[in-house]
């Protein structure tokens, strides 16, 4: 039978941050944009909180992705980012003197972050908590959050207590809770249900107030409370992530790019350094995508865009693979895995990825842009860089592809 095909002037492979701001990146440049992806990326497993860098700047070495962007370029992904989140209705702020900001987690302790996510628990100078928990959700403890705030803020006022869910509520997924929550006489119930508690003190409530509707249930929940309201963010799912996803999703359709998710793309016709064309897999069969230009974001190990001991045929054995064009991988030297969990240097294989030059192209290849997680010589959880790399790299390389298209 054969293959069906469409052309674009750029084609981004993968729909987490990076591909995302890559698409936005090529609209900006004028190109006509497809996103073809598997699936959601790891936004839905985040805080939503976007993570710029926890350490020194001073620390990052020679083709760290920030060094290949420059400060110019991820000040221009930000800007980016910010005017997108806050068109599609998420308002991120940035702290005035342009430093992290400490983020409440689910275990109370504190987190650098450069832009919490809108509505995120973020402890004021001055203020009091009150920390409640849902009966029946067991992803949230409002015990240990108030415990854990108090290890990290010792002499910061803080209680906790219990509410019932509003009787509109029928599922105890945070997912189903969220939905149900955005039904207005089921969020006027929880205000009810929470009325007294913690008064004059900010209210930290499990991050399950809505999904698409957060902003306003958020704002019945303060208004009624007659102070502020914030979110604690579970561990899984994660809404704020999933929010974040959808919404950059839906502007990035606005913004006038074709977005085709459950495509995974397996393999590329190539020529002398330039691919011609991917073929995706989707549910109706193979597709042919062509372009001038194509991103690949992928997001390395976890994104799927790496794998540990595929062969691909042609190519010499390595322990990780690049698994749609078999580009080399820089594998860093060492033992790929650390014994403890949560060693204090990352774990080897993290920084697995494609070296680029500074226009984010493996060598040899003059049409095909890498960003995110994909790339090389970085490790986003032990540097706290995980969001700020995907948008940086992301919008930069959306933009290169869109010049070489055009
Ligand atoms: C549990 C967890 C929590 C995190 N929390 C935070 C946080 O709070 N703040 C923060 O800043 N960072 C956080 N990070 C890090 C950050 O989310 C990632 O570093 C960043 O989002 C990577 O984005 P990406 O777009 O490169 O990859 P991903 O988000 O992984 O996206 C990869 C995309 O490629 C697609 N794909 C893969 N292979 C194919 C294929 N062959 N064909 C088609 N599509 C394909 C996938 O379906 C997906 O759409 C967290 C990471 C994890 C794992």
């Amino acid at each position: 039978m054969m293959k069906r095909s469409r052309t674009y002037d750029v084609v981004v492979i993968g729909a987490g941050l990076a591909g995302l701001m890559a698409a936005l990146g090529a609209r900006r440049a004028g190109a006509e944009v497809a996103v073809v992806a598997e699936g959601g990326g790891a936004l839905e497993l985040s805080s939503g909180s976007v993570d710029l860098l926890a350490g020194p700047w001073d620390a990052l070495a020679e083709g760290h992705p920030y060094r290949l962007v420059g400060s110019d370029g991820i000040r221009d992904g930000l800007d980016a980012f910010l005017a997108a989140a806050s068109a599609a209705g998420l308002p991120y702020m940035e702290d005035a003197e342009h430093r992290n900001q400490a983020a409440v987690t689910a275990v109370g302790s504190l987190r650098p972050t450069y832009l919490p996510a809108p509505g995120a628990a973020v402890v004021q100078p001055g203020c009091s908590v009150h920390v409640v928990g849902f009966q029946g959700l067991r992803e949230f403890h409002p015990q240990v959050v108030a415990e854990g705030l108090r290890r990290a803020m010792p002499g910061l006022p803080v209680t906790w207590g219990w509410s019932d869910l509003p009787d509109g509520v029928t599922s105890l997924h945070p997912l189903q809770i969220a939905r149900q929550l955005e039904e207005p006489a089921c969020r006027r119930q929880l205000a009810a249900r929470l009325a007294g508690q913690g008064v004059g003190a900010a209210l930290f409530l499990p991050a399950v107030l809505g999904l698409d509707q957060a902003p306003a249930v958020r704002a019945e929940l303060s208004a009624a409370h007659g102070g502020t309201v914030a979110e604690v963010p579970l561990l899984s799912p994660s809404l704020p992530g999933l929010r974040l996803g959808s919404a950059l999703t839906r502007h990035v359709q606005r913004a006038g790019a074709d977005l085709h998710l459950g495509a995974r793309a397996v393999g590329a016709a190539c020529g002398q350094g330039r691919i011609d064309s991917i073929t995706c897999q989707t549910v109706a069969g193979a597709v042919a995508y062509r372009a001038g230009a194509f991103v690949l974001a992928t997001g390395g190990l976890l994104g799927r865009g790496l794998d540990v001991g595929a062969r691909v045929p042609g190519l010499p054995d390595a322990p990780i693979y690049e698994t749609i064009f078999g580009l080399p991988v820089e594998v860093p030297a060492g033992p790929l895995a650390a014994t403890e969990l949560l060693a204090p240097g990352g774990h080897g294989f993290v920084r697995a990825g494609i070296r680029t030059d500074e226009h984010l192209r493996p060598p040899g290849w003059s049409n095909l842009h890498i960003c995110g997680k994909m790339l090389a010589g970085y490790d986003p959880y032990a540097e706290g860089s995980g969001g700020g790399v995907a948008i940086a790299t992301g919008w930069r390389a959306g933009l290169l592809a869109g010049g070489v298209a055009k």
